[in-house]
């Protein structure tokens, strides 16, 4: 029979997949002899086993019993006894943090003798009047879907009725009343007693907590975060221990480093006399940890002892929850904190720097998509007014919206904006996702919106506390803002500002552009020593997509050894539309001569262009792609331009000519017909015109002391004769260029029957790029230009891919065409270079399987090279 129940004593921080992440932290904690009330972790497994089945799996429930004993024991008390009882917190946790998602309960094994009991061993009345209510407010909203305003409203009746504005001038034996009203409610809900049995209490929280995995909001968060949807959740039944039993106790949540910025110390909130979420969910204003040295000062010395401790034990920055009782400090959870990409970057090489961990292990602490964040502009403020009002820079960024006060307007907007709430709550995370950036006024940098925002990389600032925020406005100062009127949300600084602020390119960017030193920043060091140590580990080189010089040039400075992919059809819009089109509608060889002579000095200047800008490395240019009807006028345009023309009876002239055309070359389905390989067959001398201009401008690079590097790329290919074919014309052209370096000639691998074919295309290839986004399209039968619209949205929401695989590759079906042709390829051509141009090759995770895929290079936009480079580095560690 399977085992689910683990003391804490039983396990460690690496059991995380069994016990989940709070749970293995407990038990680590437990391990290092630290103040952690007795308790015990029932497994993930557990979980999946009630999800599975929709109830309790055999012999969890005796084994539940087993592990209580050895708690009451420890405690000397006896769940929910009449006479000191001891009462449990049942905690959701599971492999991966979802912050607020799942449920919690507390004060389990309260009831109308055990309250009695509480107020006696606290020697406190009202306290133990208050837990109890608690207690039937969060149990009968999570486990059986009271909803919590019934409640409120119940509550909020007392204070009226007691004339007092605050729950906590309420007398026990007006909480005994709140208590009796709130079993109504309770009974009218559920049609049953609220339940007595301390076990029938506990075990109803603890099939809760499994159902909650699968609640929308922990669906939706873990869609959001790419967590995988069947790991279930852990639940920790652990002693509770109280904050809320008066003026010596206290609530608190603490960093060992600055999560916003990665700076040294011991940073947290801390609120008196309160209970379990009321610090995260920001309802109260908190202190900070120097103010709790002022009123415990023992209790503050013991937590930075102990945050020294799991600093070291962890090495990493991990944030805390603990709770004061009576002057006791006890440790309620750690983990590896969250923190934002600039905090990530400096920390990693802080830790570096203090011997903590190495390079290889510090690349491990940041990842790309940290790095992308780094790299979007912020605030111009020296052109921002005066604020409308400061608050906690909770998540960094610069954020420009319309003003919404609700989550579903936030979701049903179509432009950007900026949610303003009093505090969020996990209902609230659709309209985060949606937001540009978030603002509340209550809550510090561990508030739910907080916590939330960082996670996601979203701007948000917290406890603006001057603000006054309304149904549908918000009063700043005398000043209002309304729904749909924009504002400006600096996360880095705090600051709100009317209207919309001028943004300013990001100091990363600016560094990579070799305009601002990192010499004396701590941010801008420790990004250039990550990036520095992946690039001497990385087994991936990282080219970029360019077409232009300037592209290629900040390529460059941004860390690109090569351009992978050059699109020539790029060079083909604009102005030289009309050359295109005498190309196409030329009549007989003379006509197409001349347009393609017309077109070869423009084709060789962009390449001179693009060598020089590359000097020294490798550019890979690709012979145009796309069908030529794209560079005609639209059907339907023509068509009723002509149609105007005859009906007024005007000579339509050039127009019918090109209608003709337009109707001649018009494809249903553009994408699988004339283009790339097919349309270099189809036009004679289109492809010998470009290779000519390529031979050409590297012949005058040459002669200019250059070092050009040119390879020739083909598209489209299916099949070996078409390589053939085109390989064969390359080469006589290049025969007659003198003075240019030897050039390769390679091809993309995009269409599958090019990758199960890939042995015989390898034969005639000098190089592979796989194409992965014609590649996706092809193997799925998704149309890239139309999918993301039409259903992507509903095949996430069900599952059906966790990300869309033109974004990150599908490395179940398109990876395995790639392996298919990397292995056919390298075997009929040992030392096969590969290398991969589709837009995955900026994707961090599909880096990693390029990598693991045993690829050369990839190729990405400029922009994203900084980040293929650091993740190369992190696949090779
Ligand atoms: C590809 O298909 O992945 C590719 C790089 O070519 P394009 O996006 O230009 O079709
Ligand atoms: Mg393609």
């Amino acid at each position: 029979m399977s085992r689910y129940v683990y003391d804490f004593i039983e396990g460690n921080k690496d059991l995380k997949d069994l016990l989940g992440g709070k749970g293995a932290n407990l038990a680590e904690m437990t391990r290092m002899g630290l103040p952690v009330p007795p308790g015990f972790t029932i497994s993930t497994e557990a979980c999946r086993a009630y999800l599975r089945a929709g109830s309790m799996p055999a012999g969890l429930l005796d084994e539940v019993e087993q592990h209580l004993r050895m708690v009451q024991e420890r405690m000397g008390k006896a769940l929910g006894a009449a006479d000191n009882p001891l009462l449990l917190s049942v905690r959701s946790g599971g492999k991966f943090s979802m912050p607020g998602m799942m449920e919690t309960i507390l004060d389990i094994g309260l009831n109308d003798s055990s309250v009695a009991g509480l107020a006696r061993q606290s020697g406190d009345e009202r306290f133990a009047w208050d837990s109890y209510r608690r207690l039937i407010q969060m149990f009968g909203k999570t486990v059986f879907g009271v909803p919590g305003e019934q409640f409120e409203a119940e509550l909020a009746a007392a204070r009226t009725a007691a004339g007092v504005r605050s729950d906590a001038d309420l007398t026990a034996a007006q909480l005994r009343d709140v208590v009796g009203a709130y079993k109504k409610v309770f009974h009218a809900h559920t049609g049953r007693d609220f339940p007595q049995a301390p076990h029938e209490q506990l075990f109803l929280a603890i099939g809760s907590v499994f159902t909650s995995w699968n609640a929308e909001r922990a669906v939706l968060y873990r869609r959001q975060e790419r967590i995988p949807h069947d790991l279930g959740t852990a639940v920790n039944v652990m002693a509770m221990v109280f904050g809320n039993h008066g003026g010596d106790s206290g609530t608190g949540v603490a960093f060992t480093r600055d999560p916003a910025t990665g700076r040294r110390g011991a940073y947290g909130d801390y609120l008196r006399n309160a209970q379990g979420e009321d610090v995260v969910a920001g309802i109260r204003n908190t202190m900070s940890l120097d103010d709790l040295a002022g009123i415990d000062p023992r209790s503050h010395r013991e937590l930075l002892s102990i945050m020294e401790r799991l600093e070291q034990r962890y090495r990493d920055l991990c944030d805390i929850e603990f709770t004061i009782e009576n002057g006791k400090l006890w440790m309620l959870q750690t983990r590896v904190g969250k923190r934002t990409p600039a905090a990530a970057f400096v920390i990693a090489g802080q830790l570096v720097d203090e011997g903590a961990i190495t390079l290889d292990e510090a690349l491990q602490r940041v990842t790309g998509e940290q790095l992308a964040h780094l790299m979007f502009p912020s605030f111009d403020t020296a052109a921002a007014p005066e604020p409308l009002a400061t608050g906690v820079p909770a998540s960094p960024g610069a954020a420009v919206g319309a003003v919404v006060f609700d989550s579903a307007a936030a979701a049903a907007a179509t432009g950007p904006v900026i949610l303003v709430r009093r505090e969020t709550n996990p209902d609230d995370l659709p309209g985060m996702i949606a937001a540009q950036g978030i603002l509340t006024s209550r809550g510090g940098k561990t508030s739910h919106a907080a916590v939330v925002a960082r996670g996601m990389g979203k701007t948000c600032v917290c406890g603006a506390e001057d603000l006054d925020i309304g149904e549908d406005s918000f009063t700043v100062h005398g000043q209002v803002v309304k729904a749909g009127d924009i504002i400006s949300v600096d996360g880095t600084s705090g600051r709100v500002y009317a209207g919309a602020v001028p943004v300013r390119p990001s100091p990363v960017v600016r560094y990579f552009e070799g305009e601002l030193s990192p010499a004396g920043d701590s941010l801008l060091s420790a990004v250039q020593r990550l990036l520095r140590h992946a690039d001497h580990v990385a087994r991936l080189g990282v080219h970029a997509n360019a077409d232009t010089g300037p592209d290629a040039a900040r390529a460059r400075r941004f860390g690109a050894t090569g351009v992978g992919l050059c699109r020539t059809e790029h060079m083909f819009l604009g102005d030289r539309r009309v050359l295109v089109e005498r190309l196409i509608l030329a009549d007989g060889d003379t006509e197409r001569r001349a347009a393609l002579a017309a077109l070869l000095p423009l084709q060789r200047a962009d390449f001179i262009e693009l060598f020089t800008a590359m000097d020294g490395l490798p550019v890979t240019i690709r012979l145009i792609d796309p069908p030529l009807h794209e560079f005609l006028p639209p059907l339907e345009e023509l068509t009723a331009r002509v149609a105007r023309a005859e009906a007024l009876g005007d000579d339509p002239g050039h127009d019918a000519t090109l209608l003709t055309a337009v109707r001649r070359m018009h494809e249903s389905n553009p994408m699988l017909g004339l283009r790339g390989v097919r349309l270099g067959l189809v036009v004679p001398g289109l492809f010998a015109m470009q290779v000519r201009a390529i031979a050409e401008a590297a012949a005058a690079r040459v002669a200019a002391g250059g070092d050009p590097r040119p390879e020739i790329m083909v598209p489209l290919v299916g099949a070996v004769q078409e390589l053939e074919v085109v390989r064969a014309e390359a080469a006589s052209v290049l025969a007659e260029v003198g003075g240019a370096p030897p050039i390769r000639i390679g091809t993309m691998i995009e269409v599958p029957r090019a990758a199960l074919t890939a042995g015989q295309i390898a034969e005639h290839a000098d190089f592979f790029s796989f194409g992965t986004n014609d590649l996706t399209q092809m193997t799925w039968g998704f149309s890239r230009d139309d999918v993301e619209g039409a259903f992507f949205g509903r095949y996430l929401e069900r599952g059906i891919f966790a990300a869309s695989p033109f974004e990150t590759l599908d490395t179940g079906g398109v990876g395995e065409l790639v392996r298919t042709a990397i292995e056919r390829g390298r075997a009929t051509h040992p030392g096969l270079v590969t290398g991969v141009c589709g837009e995955h090759g900026g994707d961090p995770a599909s880096i990693r399987f390029f990598h693991d895929a045993g690829l050369d290079y990839v190729s990405c936009s400029p922009f994203r090279v900084p980040i293929a480079r650091l993740e190369a580095g992190r696949a090779a560690t």
